[in-house]
């Protein structure tokens, strides 16, 4: 059995007037993630995590921003995307893990919608997805709630 493992990171800037979409689940918050697509920066990390596993490019490749069929997308749509290309090389998910940096909201509560939404759309078992959320203890750019981060990883096998 092949093993391959992938990293992913992502930022995106918080903004008025934008919903806050992370892990595929809308939150309420005053503020939303800026970006082409719904900004689903939790979902762009973890699909950079699956490409960079078989070294297949990043995000930006497949789904270009400039690119007007993935304006205000659903991320979790191209999340479909990228696992059927990892299903098309002869690849499967052990499992991805995955740690989002937010002042705020508080993620808690949504963890477990976050982890069956990604699951469904990566044909996994919410088992084999972690969603973990820290803050920046106030320091940097998401420490000053600019922005929201994610960093993944993905680790894969091919039987
Ligand atoms: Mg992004």
């Amino acid at each position: 059995m092949q093993l391959r493992i992938g990293n992913g990171y992502d930022i995106h800037r918080l903004v008025a007037g934008r919903p806050l979409i992370l892990g595929g689940v809308r939150l309420d918050h005053p503020l939303g993630l800026d970006g082409h697509s719904d900004a689903d920066v939790l979902v762009h990390a973890l699909i950079d995590a699956l490409l960079g596993a078989l070294s297949l490019g990043d995000i930006g490749l497949y789904f270009p921003p400039e690119d007007p069929r993935w304006k205000g997308a659903d991320s979790l749509l191209l999340l479909e995307q990228v696992s059927a290309l990892v299903h098309q090389r002869g690849w499967q998910v052990v499992n991805v893990d995955t740690v989002v940096v937010a002042e705020r909201p508080k993620l808690k509560p949504h963890i477990e919608a976050m982890r069956a939404a990604i699951a469904a759309h990566l044909g996994v078992s919410p088992e084999q997805v972690g969603v973990k959320a820290t803050t920046n203890e106030g320091l940097g750019p998401t420490g000053r709630e600019e922005g929201i981060a994610c960093h993944a990883v993905a680790l894969l096998q091919q039987p």
